[in-house]
């Protein structure tokens, strides 16, 4: 009877030399196909040349190396990216591109589907159907950065955990695929170009803080008046404002790398004087600074994008209290691809309802 193959690529370095070891072999055998997996991105036994062949059928006999493939690449009007990514077992997630003159930029998801249930976002709309593998998301990346050769003529520079999913739901798996693209024997990425953007889970922000995390943090606040986050996004009645300040406060405490909170202004939901006080004084409890992100309609009446002078005040708040703010436009939403978009449209696998 076949036995079932393990995903090679579920297992550490130390789990590979000690597979060697066991079969009574040398345990660098194990480092070297570690290499093939990760540096050079190996899908095949076949291409590991550098082990004998019946060093590659035992692999074989053992394992199978999962692997992602793009589905469908969409090209925006403004150069950005959108490819479905087919999971070996027929799911589909979305990763984008996004290029600028001097940056490119992998968007990268981290769930099929998410489990929370920010009312504004597309994503959310879609049931949490699993969490991706380690592999699964650093092949994001590998592939991105593909692209962003191909197309651009350049590696890519950034990378942000803002696709599908909430990372820190997941946060072992990202964790691990972080360590394999910032370390030397993976892609040897800064982790200062890399960040990971949590609805704002407090448990896991502490959790990660004591792990020497390889990244930055962006908080999607949206609100620092609790009714109004709870009403945009109900799941975070379990994680109070003042809950989440303090779990920022120890992150810092413990990376002493400053906050980035996200917030989208909406019309008559958060764009008055108050919640800019709000913010304002939420922001000063912790070293932050503020991106302001431009909504991206995903048909739903009740959520409009605020006026230009909402955004203005907003801005002017901020830096008149020193708080550094960026307004950030939308990349990609020709083709869904902007933050919150990411709903899989072009195929239902994953739909639970329409959006
Ligand atoms: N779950 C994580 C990462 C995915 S969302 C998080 O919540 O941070 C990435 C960013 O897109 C978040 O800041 C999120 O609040 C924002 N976003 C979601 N829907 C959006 C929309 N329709 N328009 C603009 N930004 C949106």
């Amino acid at each position: 009877m076949e036995r079932k193959r393990r995903d090679i690529r579920a297992l550490s370095l130390d789990e590979l030399r000690r597979f060697f070891i066991s079969h009574s072999l040398p345990a660098f055998k194990g480092n070297q196909v570690f290499e093939w997996l990760w540096s050079k991105g190996s899908h095949d036994f076949l291409e590991m040349t550098n082990l004998s062949k019946s060093h590659r059928s035992l692999l074989e006999e053992h394992f199978v190396i999962n692997h992602i493939a793009v589905d469908q690449l969409q090209r925006s009007d403004d150069g950005t990216i959108k490819n479905a990514i087919r999971l070996h077992d027929g799911y589909l997630v979305e990763s984008v591109l996004i290029p600028t003159d001097t940056r490119s930029t992998a968007c990268v998801s981290s769930q099929v589907g998410c489990s929370l249930d920010c009312h504004f976002c597309a994503t959310a709309k879609l049931k949490r159907m699993r969490n991706l593998n380690p592999d699964e998301i650093y092949d994001q990346v590998v592939e991105i950065d593909k692209q962003s050769q191909l197309y651009y003529n350049r590696p890519l520079t950034n990378i942000v955990f803002m696709g599908m999913g909430e990372p820190l739901m997941n946060y072992k798996n990202t964790l691990t695929a972080i360590d394999r693209i910032t370390s030397a024997d993976g892609l040897g990425m800064s982790p200062k170009r890399i960040t990971v953007s949590t609805s704002g889970i407090t448990k896991i922000i502490r959790e990660i803080s004591d792990q020497n995390p390889k990244f930055k943090l962006a908080v999607s606040l949206h609100s620092a008046i609790e009714e109004t986050r709870n009403r945009l996004m109900p799941f975070t009645k379990t994680f109070p404002l003042d809950q989440l300040l303090e779990a920022l406060k120890y992150w810092y405490k413990k990376t002493k790398s400053q906050v980035t909170f996200e917030v989208v202004v909406w019309k008559d939901i958060n764009d008055k004087q108050a919640d800019i006080d709000a913010l304002v004084s939420y922001c000063k409890q912790v070293p932050s600074k503020v991106n302001l992100i431009e909504y991206n309609a995903i048909g739903d009446d009740q959520f409009v994008q605020a006026r230009p002078e909402a955004i203005a005040a907003y801005t002017t708040a901020l830096e008149n209290n020193r708080i550094s703010v960026t307004v950030r436009r939308s990349r990609g939403k020709d083709i869904d691809a902007a933050c919150g978009q990411l709903a899989n449209k072009n195929n239902e696998f994953t739909h639970d309802h329409d959006v």
